[in-house]
């Protein structure tokens, strides 16, 4: 297929050798579209993160096709399969459970691999729940970034949480519901009590809820709750001020790098204070 075909490839039936990436809905099963349908349908397999979970969303719409399974356990030996049954001529459809695959779902790599030996790959948009999120949220959407789940490992992690406390921009992630409260302390931390937040559970579903607050007050009133469902949360960008204030989330990370590497603190304050000009108490009561 050239670039003009690829172009007025608009029809509803899917094409051989081509890879789909489709859309499905993150709760509401209605948040699907037409041509979706028709692409799992009618593509030659359906490869799916857990196809017990995909079999509803078939079954919802009588939809009978292949299915496999396809997810980050498996992805690395189930690619080149999947290449080599596009380049026979056949058509896949990927699924992840819930959303847009790749979207912190299994998919990029194999879209890459396809794009690598030649293949051509259609998504079939559809909903996702860090846009949801952030069109609901009313914050500043034209610009925007999104980090998904933060890594676990603690230096990484430190750092993302680092740049999401200096970010002039909406920043939006994912998180599981038993973690959401070591993160609203980790992000209080690093941001500060009043930096705004809203928390989205349950998107599209029944029990759909948002809470908007700063994050002192979040903190206060999910403190004894218990939180289940699914979550994204979208953190208003910094207001551009105080450099102080920043310079000091920075020096305490610094101060934690010297502690880490086996400094006392008093050794750490003294070197840093030394190195940037500044009192060594103020440094010494950052930590
Ligand atoms: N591919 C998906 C997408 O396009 O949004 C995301 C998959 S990721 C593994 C799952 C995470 O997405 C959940 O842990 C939660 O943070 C977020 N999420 C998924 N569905 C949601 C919903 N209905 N409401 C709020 N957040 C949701």
């Amino acid at each position: 297929m050239n670039n003009d075909s690829l172009l007025s490839h608009r029809g509803e039936e899917p094409e051989n050798g081509i890879l789909y990436m489709v859309g499905t809905p993150i709760g509401n099963l209605n948040d699907i579209s037409q041509r979706a349908l028709n692409i799992l349908k009618n593509v030659s397999l359906v490869a799916c993160e857990d196809t017990r979970q995909t079999k509803k969303l078939m079954s919802r719409y009588q939809i009978k096709n292949h299915l496999i399974s396809f997810n980050k356990d498996n992805s690395f030996k189930k690619i080149p399969k999947i290449i080599d049954y596009l380049k026979s001529g056949k058509s896949i459809a990927i699924v992840s459970d819930a959303g847009l695959p790749s979207i912190c779902d299994p998919g990029e790599d194999l879209v890459t691999s396809a794009k690598f030996s030649g293949l051509n790959v259609i998504c079939i948009p559809g909903p996702c729940a860090a846009l949801t999120a952030l069109v609901s949220s009313g914050m500043a959407s034209s610009r925007f970034t999104f980090e998904g789940f933060l890594p676990k490992k603690a230096k990484e992690r430190q750092k993302i949480l680092l740049e999401i406390s200096k970010s002039e921009r909406t920043v939006v992630l994912y998180e599981s519901p038993h973690r959401i409260k070591k993160l609203l302390k980790e992000l209080k931390e690093y941001c500060g009590g009043e930096r705004e937040i809203q928390i989205f559970r349950e998107l599209t579903k029944k029990y759909e809820e948002h809470i908007g607050t700063n994050l002192d007050r979040m903190l206060d009133l999910i403190v004894d709750k218990e939180i289940i469902g699914e979550i994204s949360i979208v953190i208003k960008g910094m207001e551009k001020k105080n450099d102080f204030e920043f310079s000091k989330i920075e020096l305490k990370q610094e101060l934690n790098e010297l502690i880490d590497a086996g400094l006392s603190l008093s050794a750490a304050s003294k070197y840093l204070a030394k190195k940037k000009n500044l009192n060594k108490g103020m440094i010494y009561n950052l930590f």
